[in-house]
């Protein structure tokens, strides 16, 4: 059941990457390569084709590097971080906008002393995330900056 359809049609801002009536879930219920990271399903009803998240990864932490058919729209919202995307790392502010391709590797971090909170839009019906397998990392550390960033 998602929170949205049990929830008032208003729910207010708690100041703090947080809403009313709004179950703040793990990340994923089964992985284990990603850290400190919060999930909140803000919109998910069979009215929409699309679900609307919000994620936040703690100071230090980390998401899940993955990649999948599915694209991923994306709007920062509190704290600052950094994001890979494909062949490259971003810095990432308040209100920046981020759009992960088809098929594209990606992870995002949060700074050392702040969390870094994002709204993030899918598809309702979506594959699962792949994961790097070995020749995949190779691939991606043949990059310096990006051997240094990612965290699997
Ligand atoms: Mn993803």
């Amino acid at each position: 059941m998602s929170d949205q359809q049990t929830a008032p049609p208003v729910r207010a801002y708690g100041g703090d990457g947080t809403w009313a009536s709004t179950e703040v879930r793990p990340y994923k219920e089964d992985g284990t390569i990603f850290k400190a990271v919060t999930r909140q399903n803000l919109f998910d009803t069979p009215e929409l084709a699309c679900q609307w998240r919000y994620f936040e990864v703690g100071p230090g932490g980390h998401s899940t590097l993955e990649r999948h058919e599915h694209v991923h729209a994306v709007m920062v919202v509190r704290g600052e971080g950094r994001v890979l995307v494909g062949d490259a790392i971003y810095p990432l502010e308040l209100h920046d906008l981020v759009y992960i391709p088809s098929l594209t590797w990606h992870q995002f971090r949060a700074g050392d002393d702040e969390p870094l909170g994002f709204l993030c839009l899918v598809n309702h019906e979506r594959d699962r995330p792949q994961l790097p397998d070995a020749e995949a990392l190779t691939h991606l550390r043949e990059d310096e900056e990006i051997g240094a960033f990612i965290r699997c």
